[in-house]
């Protein structure tokens, strides 16, 4: 492989990785082959099955006891595929609240139920297809519970909610 920079030939060896182009900084990637250019010093890391390994990484940060840094909830919250705002609105907050708890030199961290709800949300895995999670955008704190009729069925492939006549 040529040197993206000078052309140059570029030397492969296998060496730790510190993954910081993923935002987060306490991040390593252990034995992974990485090309240096002997000429300008350019090296490009391999990553082999970069998905999985996010996925991993997701699942290993939220299963790490104590609070979540600021780049840690950044990752999850890419990781979900959220923009900010999305983020904001998921969570029932306003997206300048979602900056601060995402900034580095934020002196005033996320709250322990936004945390644990975000650490849910990941735990979930991605099938957001699966839940509609935008519903939770609509739930908000001056709506007053109603329990509506939930009508249960035996299907096939399971118990469903179905409709009946009050
Ligand atoms: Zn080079």
């Amino acid at each position: 492989m040529k040197c993206p920079q000078c052309r140059h030939e570029m030397v492969s060896k296998t060496e730790n990785h510190r993954y910081t182009e993923s935002g987060l900084s306490n991040v390593v990637l252990v034995g992974v082959e990485v090309r240096r250019c002997q000429n300008c010093g350019e090296d490009v890391v391999s990553i082999p099955r970069i998905e999985e390994l996010h996925r991993a990484i997701a699942m290993a940060l939220i299963r790490h006891p104590g609070r979540l840094a600021p780049t840690e909830i950044r990752f999850l919250r890419k990781w979900l595929g959220w923009s900010g705002v999305e983020f904001a609105k998921h969570m029932g907050v306003a997206p300048e609240t979602v900056s601060r708890w995402e900034s580095v030199d934020n002196l005033k961290p996320m709250g322990g139920t936004a945390e644990r709800l975000l650490r849910l949300a990941v735990a979930y895995g991605q099938p957001i297809d699966q839940y509609p999670i935008d519903m939770l955008t609509e739930i908000s704190d001056d709506q007053v519970p109603k329990a509506p009729l939930l009508a249960m069925k035996p299907e096939r492939s399971g118990w469903a909610p179905t409709t009946i006549a009050a």
